[in-house]
């Protein structure tokens, strides 16, 4: 209590600061480093008294009418302290900005570890896989850096042992379903097949994102925000996208739908058009949650009729990669940031979310991630695999599960999020490409050969042998494409060799899989990522 009590005194906020309190709980926004810090109403009664004139006795008898609960304010001004919202922390933005970061990562570094732990004890014990697997060495697991100690799950080993001796002893998969505590998913079977599991359904809790990400709290009341959700025309689980009334396609106690797609959504017919609108003028969602290639061709499709945009209070992308042309789009036709989920089915969904920054950050309350190459965590800014241990789920989780996508973690964002792991998503590993001297080229670093270029609307582009390259692309309506067309030739040729040779060819929509996706990158080489 020492350093409190000299430092503070009379403990007073600092004045710049805007404090807001919502029913659940209040927020700080610091104006200085742009984060916002979440406190519940007990401390927020706290720290209303932190005005200077208070002592640390009067207000413990104010709050708790009990002087001698003086401890537990103590522990708020040295909270607050630390996060530097004294007038008396006098910071620059920098160094405020990083002591924010240092006090929101340790305590929730902390509390990974010990999360990351108990779920592989947990594992250990109860998941008959884990227990052949991991045994003794649950004992030797104090947290997220102890986990290479394990071994990885991969999707081969989903497939194999689900759902006998991947499920929680004394659960029984059938009695689960049939009292509907989980449902079963399918995953698209991109990479090598079809991959099912469980499915949990229905969070009580809502998850951190909810309550802290700024397009949430725009888009309304957390308990009454309502989701469209449009992507591929294939049922997965709770989640069935299918031709059926729009009531049977609702989820998540009704505050959640699948819209009507199309399997041609390129080539969106008048009929099928109108259907979607009129999902979205019955449903009326605060949200727009799609699969940014379906987006985009509904908007393109939207402005060919001369049809107004629905309006919606916020726009998140998942299910596919977020291409720089997309983004662009979908800013513009929408009005919104575009923000996106990261996530699989086989992992309960959304496991991560973008902030401001445009990096992603870790939903905590359910997954820890690593970054691995070669078997070890690699360093800030290099490319790994993602690599997903859960650990939240009562009947299921995973350990070390590989879901196949490459991601670059980061160190700190700057953002109102870093108490929460960060990373930017490379794509999937099996569509990486190579440069015409072997090097790996990840979705992300083929992307951003197309930044700042207007003159199509959809690509994918296709490697078909060391040194050739074919582009498939859509044309935009109305502009002329010579100088994009001539700035990616002379960029393509920068990163992926002197040598690389670009044919490109216009089509009026992209080669579709068997998923129903239109991956930005094809490998139809014989060389692939080594994990
Ligand atoms: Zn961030």
């Amino acid at each position: 209590m020492g350093s409190t009590t000299t430092h503070v005194g009379l403990a007073r906020l600092r004045r710049d600061l805007v404090i807001v309190r919502r029913s659940d709980q209040a927020e700080i926004h610091d104006p200085l480093t742009l984060r916002t810090l979440t406190f519940d109403d007990m401390q927020m009664d706290v720290l209303s008294l932190f005005d200077g004139e208070h002592t640390p006795e009067s207000i413990a008898e104010e709050v708790f009418g009990d002087a001698t609960q003086i401890d537990a304010v103590c522990r708020l001004i040295d909270r607050v302290h630390e996060l530097g919202l004294l007038e008396s922390a006098r910071l620059d933005r920098r160094a405020l900005a990083s002591a924010q970061a240092r006090a929101l990562r340790e305590p929730a570094r902390g509390l990974r570890d010990q999360r990351v732990a108990a779920t592989v004890r947990w594992a250990a014990r109860e998941i008959p896989l884990y227990e052949e697997r991991i045994g003794a060495l649950a004992g030797e697991v104090h947290g997220v850096a102890d986990l290479v100690k394990l071994p990885v799950t991969t999707k081969q080993d989903v497939r194999d042992h689900f759902p006998a001796r991947l499920i929680a002893r004394g659960a029984s998969l059938n009695e689960l379903l049939e009292r509907r505590e989980v449902g079963m998913v399918t995953s698209s079977g991109s990479t090598g097949g079809r991959l099912e599991f469980l499915y949990y359904d229905g969070d009580p809790a809502p998850p951190a994102l909810y309550l802290r990400h700024p397009a949430m709290r725009a888009a309304g009341e957390v308990q009454q925000i309502k989701i469209a959700n449009f992507t591929t025309p294939i049922c997965s689980g709770a989640v069935c996208h299918r031709a059926s009334p729009l009531a049977q396609r609702m989820f998540d106690r009704g505050r959640q739908v699948s819209i009507s797609s199309s399997e041609r959504i390129m080539q969106l017919r008048r009929s099928e058009l109108d259907l979607i609108l009129d999902e979205l003028t019955t449903f009326k969602p605060d949200v727009l949650f799609a699969d940014p290639v379906y987006a985009v061709a509904l908007v393109r499709a939207l402005q060919r009729e001369g049809l107004a945009i629905p309006q919606v209070k916020a726009v998140f992308t998942s299910y596919d990669f977020l291409t720089t042309i997309h983004a662009a789009v979908l800013r513009e036709s929408f009005g919104l940031p575009v923000y996106q989920m990261y996530g699989a089915s086989e992992i309960n969904d959304n496991a991560a979310f973008t902030c401001d920054h445009g990096r992603f950050h870790v939903l905590d309350e359910r997954s820890v991630f690593e970054f691995l190459r070669a078997g070890r965590p690699v360093r800030p800014g290099e490319v790994g695999a993602i690599t997903v241990t859960l650990v939240s789920r009562p009947y299921s989780r995973f350990v070390r599960y590989q879901v196949g996508d490459l991601a670059r973690p980061i160190e700190d964002c700057g953002c109102a999020f870093d108490d929460l792991q960060a990373f930017e998503l490379e794509g999937r590993m099996q569509e990486v490409l190579f440069t015409t001297r072997g090097e790996p080229v990840t979705t992300r670093g083929v992307d951003r050969l197309f930044e700042g270029l207007r003159w199509i609307d959809f690509y994918q582009l296709v490697q078909r042998d060391r040194s050739r390259f074919e582009l498939l692309a859509v044309r935009r309506d109305g502009v002329d494409g010579s100088e994009d067309e001539r700035t990616l030739r002379e960029r393509v040729r920068e990163t992926m060799g002197k040598d690389a040779e670009l044919e490109i060819v216009y089509v009026r929509e992209l080669p579709v899989n068997p998923s129903l996706k239109y991956p930005p990158t094809v490998n139809k080489t014989t060389s692939t990522w080594q994990p």
